[in-house]
């Protein structure tokens, strides 16, 4: 059988991982304990069994990988999947953690008009074992075992709560024991806004953090920037938002890209702050991150730290996320870019 027919052995919750008891146990070890990528590393397992494995189920979903450092010390990786489409994550390595921002889609449908993925449009969904060997592969190239990466973002290409199946699939093998094991509180999941992928994280019972991407306080502003809120208003998301922190608790952040004379004037900023009164939230302002033939430009660097000023001045605890990887087109909403130059091809996945 070639690789494409095979099973992959990642979309299988690990209980359902073949073999019983120790020998489900090594196998489940050897995946995300050790992150190996091959069977033949697998030495501890006897030779036929692999041999049978082998035949019936596949370990990477990568036809080629490519990585690109930035001169920040992050990497985006460029994956080429099975069926030839393409997707990507960034790796920011920080003196203490170990972050990593991985994709749910090729492209995506939401078209938000300052976003380099939306313009690209939709390729598809990515399955549950290309986004769990998004977060493998890193490990691998980077030489670390998968459980060190410790912190986690969806915020990569796509809206995850449009392929809300697949997505919650790789997270509960992200969080499980005997997986990936990552703490809850350190993955992130970012939306545009679906209310109702909204409650059903809410109900899921995974508690990951939710990061909302707001981008104004008012549906109007909103709508001309984000299509997808002429379908779901502020009202009903906030609803849905509330809901999530009544069940998790959560405190949730809010991601606001500053556009200038869009949505950084001051009376936002206010509206903003009224809006969120009394709510647990933290408002995390990215300066806008330029991409060729965007019809944006970014809020001046004064604007942001004022804007910021504003929101704390009135109780919203605010930062300001200033993007890793521009020169490589990592950072926020460039993924989809033309390649820069520097690529090492670091082979098939
Ligand atoms: N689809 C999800 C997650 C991926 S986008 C979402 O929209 O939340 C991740 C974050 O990057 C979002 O907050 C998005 O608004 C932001 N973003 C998109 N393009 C950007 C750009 N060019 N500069 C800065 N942030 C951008
Ligand atoms: Fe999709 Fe998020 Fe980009 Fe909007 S900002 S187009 S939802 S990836």
């Amino acid at each position: 059988m070639t690789s494409r027919n095979k099973t992959p052995l990642l979309s299988l919750p690990i209980e359902a991982l073949p073999g019983q008891g120790y020998r489900q146990r090594q196998l489940a070890e050897w995946l995300y304990g050790k992150g190996a990528r091959q069977w033949e590393a697998m030495t501890d397992l006897p030779k036929g069994w692999r041999a049978e494995l082998a035949e019936q189920y596949r370990l990477g979903e990568f036809a080629q990988v490519q990585a690109f450092p930035s001169r920040d010390g992050s990497v985006k990786y460029l994956y080429t999947l099975l069926d030839g489409q393409r997707t990507e994550a960034v790796y920011m390595p920080y003196p203490n953690r170990k972050t990593l921002c991985i994709s749910s889609m090729v492209g995506c449908p939401a078209g938000c008009t300052f976003c380099a993925t939306g313009r690209m449009g939709f390729g598809r969904n990515l399955t549950t074992a290309e986004i769990l060997d998004q977060v493998l592969f890193v490990a691998y190239h980077q030489g670390h075992a998968p459980r060190e990466i410790r912190n986690l973002v969806l915020m990569g290409m796509g809206e995850p709560l449009l392929n809300v199946d697949n997505v919650f699939a790789a997270l509960e093998r992200m969080l499980h024991p005997q997986g990936l094991a990552l703490s809850p509180r350190r993955v992130t999941l970012s939306t545009v806004g679906i209310p109702r992928g909204i409650y059903r994280l809410a109900e899921s019972g995974l508690g990951v953090r939710l990061a909302l991407s707001l981008h104004a306080p008012d549906d109007e502003t909103r709508q001309k920037i984000i299509p997808t809120a002429h379908r779901y208003s502020l009202a009903e998301i906030m609803e849905a938002v509330r809901h999530y922190y009544a069940q998790t608790k959560r405190r949730v952040t809010l991601e606001y890209t500053l556009l200038k004379g869009l949505n950084d004037h001051e009376w936002q900023a206010r509206a903003l702050a009224q809006h969120f009164k009394g709510l647990s939230v933290h408002v995390n302002l990215i300066p806008w991150n330029p991409w060729e033939g965007a019809p944006h430009q970014g809020s001046p660097r004064a604007q942001v730290l004022r804007f910021a000023a504003l929101l704390e001045q009135q109780g919203i605890p605010t930062s300001v996320r200033w993007s890793r990887g521009r020169d490589v087109g990592a950072a926020c909403g460039q993924l989809a870019l033309a390649q820069p130059g520097g690529a090492t091809a670091v082979g098939r996945g």
